[in-house]
């Protein structure tokens, strides 16, 4: 079927209370909530609103829940596309499915367009993967910056964009008028994996043993992703035990298997921060 979910307008229910820690990244991006909500404001003063905003960030930072959250917040659909989804496409399918986007965003104005893994489609020209035609991608990747210049800066559609590779982008896409502003997620420090955790834990029966601000200090190096994951494991290996509570045993034997899992993955965990 050529109706993906991933394409329709969908009203996002997230907001920046369900985004834990992240200040800064919040502050920043609640300027496009502004714009969105009220564009007279700016457009009155001559002042033209941004149409690129690209999320820049290890995996699992929010990047995602962030732009989701933006939507939510403005009350504007939320249309969205992922890079990955154009690695096994056919010719021609790409540049299409870019065009269709832009085209349904502008019909819903005022709204957001959200392309997760731009790096897919982005990386800069010349350097294929083993997977995707280099023409394939390049032609898709010709289709957004046509249609980002095509569009004004004034038609209520931003767009947020989201990385954990800028380093890889093509230039063209981060010219003025393009993705030309970013916003930096970082993994969260201990105290923001506390706020991540007390979000988590909200759906969860927890027992009284359960130190959240000590489950905070054991996981250096998580990102929120693993936090939710964590969460999660830990209420499924309660159930397990046919226990009433989720306990603080079951939060550690959920820790050790994440950190297992992170380092298959090669990714660092520093014991102190
Ligand atoms: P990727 O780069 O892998 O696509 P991402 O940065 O887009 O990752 P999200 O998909 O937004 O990360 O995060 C995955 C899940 O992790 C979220 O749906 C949420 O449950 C949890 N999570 C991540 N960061 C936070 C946070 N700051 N506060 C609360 N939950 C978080």
């Amino acid at each position: 079927s050529t109706a993906k979910l991933t394409n329709r307008d969908v009203k996002s229910k997230v907001t920046f209370k369900d985004v834990a820690g992240l200040e800064e990244a919040k502050i920043e991006i609640m300027e496009i909530v502004d714009f969105l909500k009220n564009p007279d404001t700016y457009t009155k003063l001559g002042a033209k609103i941004p149409k690129g905003v690209m999320l820049v960030g290890p995996p699992g930072t929010g990047k995602t829940l962030l732009a989701r959250a933006v939507a939510g917040e403005a009350q504007v659909p939320f249309f969205s596309l992922s890079g990955s989804e154009f690695v096994e496409m056919f010719v021609g399918v790409g540049a299409s499915r870019v065009r269709d986007l832009f085209k349904q965003a502008k019909e819903k104005a005022p709204s957001i367009i959200f392309i997760d893994e731009i790096d897919a489609i982005g990386r800069a020209r010349g350097k294929a993967n083993a997977l995707q035609s280099n023409d394939e991608r390049e032609n898709t990747l010709n289709q957004l910056l046509t249609e980002l210049d095509g569009f004004g800066t004034n038609t209520g559609v931003i767009v947020l964009s989201a990385t954990n590779r800028a380093d890889i982008l093509d230039k063209a896409l981060l010219r003025p008028g393009r993705f030309d502003r970013h916003i930096y997620l970082e993994l969260p420090t201990k105290q923001e994996r506390e706020a991540i955790f007390q979000v988590h834990l909200k759906p969860v029966t927890k027992g009284s043993d359960v130190d959240v601000p000590l489950l905070a200090s054991l996981t250096p190096g998580f990102s929120g992703a693993d936090i939710a994951n964590m969460c999660n494991e830990a209420a499924l290996i309660a159930a397990r035990k046919i226990k009433k509570e989720v306990g603080q045993e079951d939060f550690m034997e959920a820790r050790d298997r994440i950190v297992g899992g992170l380092e298959r993955k090669g990714k660092l965990i520093s014991p102190k921060e």
